[in-house]
């Protein structure tokens, strides 16, 4: 059992919160959101009136924020976290934001004998209520071996990964998330082609399944109406994984391409695309919404 701090109780940190508190840790919380905070309170967790009186007796600090700003604010702003930590605490962002803001925050805190891992997450909302989340985790092995016990209780085993030294997991995230915009985009130009010269679009999908067409958006998150029971695309498009994230992913994923001088010309042509998709109202609703937009 694990004193642990949690700040950003969320779409995603709420239920990682909650499946901390079922695993039997103890929770000292923090949000702006008063709302956020009575939900996780109501299933075992202290409310704390700041995120620095959340840390004061946490072995481990976990933060799921909406983007970098918010984290460094919350570690190296005005009165962070940072002033306050004990050393030997273990931080652990589990937030998607760029690299650069990662490795800053680890570098800064560790001047203090303090440990971060940027540890960020795929499988979404449903994944964070079930415990299945998958970690991309950056920073020292020593630092890993500490955050896998705790993560396993938000996420699968088998799915916690080392990606690398301190900013490897945002990376790792960032070329995830880009991958899967240009297989969603791709999936669904080959149903709406295939649907247009009179096919139908559950036969084409099985085809493509079990031929060398077959990807993740097929499989698990068919973007056509009424294909796949449960996915989005048969509940009107309500998220599931929202364009706004989606675009400020592939932001990400634009801003590592080029710090690279990868050539990214499918990343960059999939960000044209949701930004459209984005611009034309369609921000909150679920990223295989962009079917809409290719029909
Ligand atoms: P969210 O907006 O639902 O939750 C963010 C929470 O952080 C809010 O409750 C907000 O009040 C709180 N917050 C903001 N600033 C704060 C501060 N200074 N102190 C304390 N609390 C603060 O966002 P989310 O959907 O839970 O996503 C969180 C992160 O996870 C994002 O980086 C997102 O990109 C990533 N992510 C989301 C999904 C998804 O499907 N929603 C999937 C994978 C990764």
């Amino acid at each position: 059992m694990t004193n642990i701090a949690f700040i950003g109780l969320g779409n995603m940190g709420g239920p990682m919160a909650k499946n901390l508190l079922a695993a039997g840790h103890t929770l000292q919380i923090f949000d702006l959101s008063q709302d956020a905070l009575n939900d996780v309170a109501s299933a075992g967790a202290t409310v704390a009136g700041s995120a620095v009186e959340a840390c004061k007796t946490a072995d481990v600090v976990i933060t799921m924020l909406p983007a970098g700003k918010h984290v460094r604010q919350v570690y190296t702003g005005d009165d962070g976290l940072l002033d306050h930590l004990s050393p030997g605490t273990l931080c652990l962002d589990a937030s998607t934001i760029d690299s650069d803001t990662a490795r800053d925050v680890g570098l800064a805190v560790a001047e203090q004998g303090i440990e971060f891992m940027d540890t960020p997450v795929s499988g979404g909302v449903a994944a964070a209520q079930a415990g299945t989340l998958a970690f991309m985790c950056g920073g020292t092995a020593a630092a890993f071996d500490r955050a896998k016990v705790i993560l396993e209780a938000m996420g699968n085993g088998e799915k916690i990964f080392h990606a690398g030294p301190a900013g490897a997991g945002q990376v790792a995230k960032a070329a995830n998330n880009m991958l899967l915009a240009v297989h969603m985009i791709g999936t669904c130009e080959a149903l709406a082609m295939g649907a247009k010269a009179g096919l139908e679009p559950a036969v084409l999908s099985e085809i493509m399944k079990a031929s060398s067409g077959n990807n993740w958006s097929l499989q698990v998150y068919n973007p056509w109406p009424d294909v796949m029971p449960g996915a989005p695309a048969g509940n009107d498009y309500q998220p599931g994984f929202m364009v706004d994230l989606m675009v400020k992913d592939l932001g990400l994923a634009k801003e590592v391409a080029g710090g690279t001088g990868v050539d990214n010309k499918l990343g960059q042509l999939a960000l044209d695309i949701y930004q459209a998709h984005q611009a034309a109202g369609h921000g909150t609703l679920d990223f295989s919404s962009i079917l809409k937009a290719i029909r």
